[in-house]
């Protein structure tokens, strides 16, 4: 693979041969190539005009809406480095983002800005530009502001980002120097294996090469439709579904943020032939009334990203689809993909844990399993997933200690437990700080929560360990429920005592409406956790 310097390169090269295809498409508006251009050209023309340099960040807090791309794409043409955040940030996270990447400019939704930011970002000198969306414009088909400023007010101490772009797309676009494959392309905020969240610096190059890597594996027709399941403010939205649109020369279609019933109707009228998504998604797509196989019938590829996959749900997804669910794995500090399933291929279930196979690694990916010392362990033996090659991260943002610790010599350890089988197939068994000391027994939440999810009843399941004065911890599930099913909790404990040792079955059940989730899709067993450990131990 020989990707081009940055995604720059990719989207400048796509608008000179295809400006009037559309790039992007956002409920009943579109945008082509040209435009987005224009319009991002006016977004770095005004943080220029606004002394915005080089080097300089700037955070993007935004739905996966038109917007967010046009200050994805002015930032980096102002020579800036992109901090993509999570929209439903409160004041007290935003207020470490801002300081810790000392911003300069801010993007967010008006309401966003009204709500707390202008607050929160008044208490940090270094922000001196605030750009807004409206975010009354941005969520429903119906209304018609999506992309006319005009009719939208001035906020205070804002402007809005699209008559900003407007006003400043007849302005110079500053003269920096196109970014090289070794420049900061984003910070990233991760709270990876412990601590307060810590800035993830995704390179240039390194987004470049997973986009790369993704077009020549997927070989998708020229033009084709990347429907964005996933948030763009996460890695993987940004990554495979809006560059990867890129690098085809293709749409990337948008719908705000997820709802099944949104996204289906997205599916019908985009014809959509590639999406990736967190495997929670793929869950409440099946569950929706009225889903049948002709909403999947465009897609050449659909994958599952970022989360783990229970085997139960490729079956279900093929059944209610017709597609075969491709899984993928990697995190922010490998720039979304790290190993992934092959188009035309399946990936294999373990054998003796019943765990589902998350790809091969690419091709310059050095994918080491190891033992405590950091030496190599056997095929099929458990151990610390450590990675290196052209998508790991250099370092976090102004952390050496924390580079030294996770990315010791340029080899990132992923907090992931996993194996590799003889063939080359990875396994994740689950995360490090997620086992479960039950007596001294190990015990992988991922594999009772796989065994759950075969019952048939079960929609979602999460399993965590709680204290126990006799055995240190206790297994725990949390499940929800399909639509028209009751199951009791002692039938769900035991259909796990059929199949799996009694240390490994849930001593507790306990079914809720819904399960705590963060919105790029994960279950969140901390959240879950929590609740029985009040003081977070
Ligand atoms: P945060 O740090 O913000 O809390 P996070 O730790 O989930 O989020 P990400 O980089 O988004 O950070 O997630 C990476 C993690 O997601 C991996 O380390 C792994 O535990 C899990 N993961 C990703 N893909 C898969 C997969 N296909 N199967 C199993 N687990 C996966």
């Amino acid at each position: 693979v020989d990707p081009p310097a940055s995604l720059l390169h990719t989207f400048r090269d796509a608008v000179h041969h295809v400006p009037d295809h559309t790039a992007l498409a956002y409920f009943d508006a579109r945008l082509t190539y040209a435009e987005t251009d224009a319009l991002s050209d006016g977004v770095a023309a005004h943080l220029a005009a606004h002394g915005f340099r080089p080097g300089d960040r700037a955070v993007v807090m935004l739905q996966n809406t038109p917007h967010f791309v046009l200050a994805l794409l002015g930032v980096w043409k102002a020579g800036g480095v992109v901090v993509p955040v999570n929209p439903m940030y409160k004041s007290g996270e935003m207020a470490h983002v801002l300081s810790d990447a000392e911003v300069t400019a801010v993007v967010c939704a008006d309401r966003t800005w009204d709500a707390f930011l202008r607050d929160t970002a008044a208490r940090q000198p270094s922000v001196r530009i605030a750009l807004t969306a409206c975010e009354a414009g941005l969520q429903t088909r119906d209304d018609t502001r999506v992309l006319r400023p005009e009719r939208l007010g001035p906020r205070d101490g804002a402007d809005d980002l699209l008559t900003a772009a407007r006003n400043a797309a007849a302005a110079p676009v500053p003269a920096v120097p196109a970014p090289t494959a070794t420049d900061t392309a984003l910070i990233s905020y991760t709270s990876g294996t412990s601590g307060t969240p810590k800035g993830a610096t995704n390179t240039h190059g390194n987004l470049s090469y997973n986009v790369e890597r993704q077009r020549t594996g997927l070989a998708l027709p020229a033009g084709s439709t990347y429907y964005a399941l996933a948030p763009l403010f996460h890695i993987t939205g940004l990554v495979c579904e809006l560059a990867g649109a890129f690098a085809n020369r293709g749409v990337c279609a948008l719908t705000y943020r997820f709802d099944a019933g949104v996204v289906l109707d997205a599916f019908l009228e985009y014809r959509p032939a590639f999406t990736v998504g967190p495997s929670t998604a793929f869950m409440a797509l099946l569950a929706h009334p009225g889903v049948t196989r002709d909403h999947f019938a465009s897609f050449a590829m659909i994958a599952s990203g970022g989360a783990p996959v229970p085997p139960a749900l490729v079956a279900a997804f093929r059944a209610g689809s017709g597609c075969y669910l491709h899984n993928g794995y990697g995190l922010t500090e490998t720039t979304a993909t790290l190993a992934t399933v092959p188009p035309g291929r399946e990936a294999p279930v373990d054998p003796e844990s019943g765990t589902l196979a998350v790809g091969v690694p690419g091709p310059d990916a050095v994918v080491r399993i190891v033992d405590e010392s950091g030496a190599d362990v056997p095929f099929g033996t458990h151990g610390e997933i450590v990675a290196r090659g052209p998508q790991v991260v250099p370092g976090y943002w102004r952390r050496p200690d924390a580079t030294a610790q996770a990315i010791p010599g340029g080899e990132l350890r992923t907090g992931d437990i996993g194996f590799m089988d003889a063939d080359g197939w990875l396994y994740v068994v689950d995360r490090k700080k997620d086992m479960i000391n039950a007596s001294g027994f190990k015990v992988w939440p991922r594999e009772v929560e796989d065994v759950l999810y075969t019952h048939p009843a079960v929609r979602e399941a999460a399993v965590v360990g709680i204290p126990d004065a006799y055995r240190g911890e206790s297994v725990k599930a949390y499940v929800s429920l399909r639509p028209g099913t009751a199951p009791d909790p002692a039938e769900l404990s035991g259909h796990c005592r059929e199949r799996l040792a009694a240390y490994k079955c849930p001593r507790e059940v306990e079914i809720l409406p819904e399960l705590p989730k963060t919105t790029s899709g994960k279950i969140l067993r901390r959240e879950l956790r929590d609740r029985t450990r009040p003081d977070g131990r």
